[in-house]
């Protein structure tokens, strides 16, 4: 019993040591286990986190950095844009300025070939123009230096005959510039120039060699007590200068620069020059409304 006691006090404590030592070997493993485990899946959770919170640092300095970027750009485009928009507004402007330029070019060019309608570089010819049997004064079809008809005696015939008439009907007419010489057109022209710039001057006075009255064909008509409307556009609207324009042709005589006819003619409204023609090629140019040139169908 005592033995058997023994071998059983003995047995239970072998056992007791086996069995402590398994669990403490398997205590050893689960703790190396768990904590190695704990670590290992600390660690990337940690390293993950530290790298996410890394990368969200890092995000976040690039968003901070690329925010600081974006705005710092953003100005940047705006003012680039503004620029690219200045540049952009300022192109049109420019090809604008190079399409007004463009415009200006041919204008220039043109006048480079036309001078108020003169044309650029001509020389006065040596024999005076006919066209159609009718001689041409104008700003293209000048006339020699040389040419000195003095005034026309059949324009003032009829001249005559037409301030007959007007008298008649109550106005008392008086040429007072017909024939000028191509030295007294020099004078004239040059003293209008002075006064009032070559480019109003050209308007209503001829350049030597290119005005009418060289031929001894042109009239220039007011009434004698009204100086005052010699020379402007009022005399058209007066009774007399209605007259006039009413019954010219019936004497040979038309209206040479009408208005409106600038383009054409090459002056202005001058409602007291008047053009001898004879009585049927006035009556023919009057009746078809336009102007000589016209009627000629020169340019
Ligand atoms: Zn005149």
């Amino acid at each position: 019993m005592k033995k058997s006691t023994f071998s059983n006090k003995k047995k239970p404590t072998l056992t007791y040591i086996i069995i402590s030592v398994v669990i403490l070997v398997i205590a050893i493993i689960a703790i190396v286990y768990f904590t190695s485990d704990s670590v290992g899946k600390n660690e990337p959770q940690q390293g993950s986190q530290v790298e996410q919170e890394q990368n969200k640092d890092t995000e976040d300095e690039n968003t901070d950095s690329e925010q600081p970027e974006e705005q710092s750009e953003a100005p940047i485009d705006s003012d680039s844009k503004e620029t690219d928009e200045e540049q952009v507004e300022e192109d049109p402007k420019e090809q604008d300025g190079n399409v007004n330029n463009e415009d200006k070019e041919p204008n220039e060019s043109e006048t480079s070939k036309v001078d108020n309608g003169y044309i650029v570089g001509q020389t006065l010819p040596t024999e005076p123009t006919y066209i159609d049997g009718v001689l041409i004064a104008n700003k293209k079809y000048p006339l020699p230096k040389t040419f000195n008809p003095g005034e026309n005696v059949e324009a003032r015939s009829a001249f005559e005959e037409m301030a007959a008439a007007a008298r008649q009907a109550g106005y008392e007419l008086t040429a007072f510039s017909t024939f000028r010489s191509f030295e007294y057109q020099t004078t004239l022209y040059n003293r209008y120039v002075e006064r009032d710039g070559k480019d109003n001057a050209d308007r209503y006075s001829a350049r030597p060699g290119y005005s009418e009255h060289q031929t001894g064909l042109a009239f220039d008509i007011g009434e004698v007590d009204r100086q005052d409307l010699w020379l402007t556009s009022e005399f058209g609207e007066s009774e007399a200068g209605k007259w006039l324009v009413a019954n010219a042709h019936l004497y040979g005589f038309i209206l040479r620069y009408p208005q409106g006819k600038e383009d054409i003619t090459g002056y202005m409204y001058e409602s007291w020059h008047f053009r001898y023609l004879g009585i049927p090629l006035a009556t023919k140019v009057k009746e078809s409304g336009v102007t000589l040139e016209e009627y000629l169908g020169i340019d």
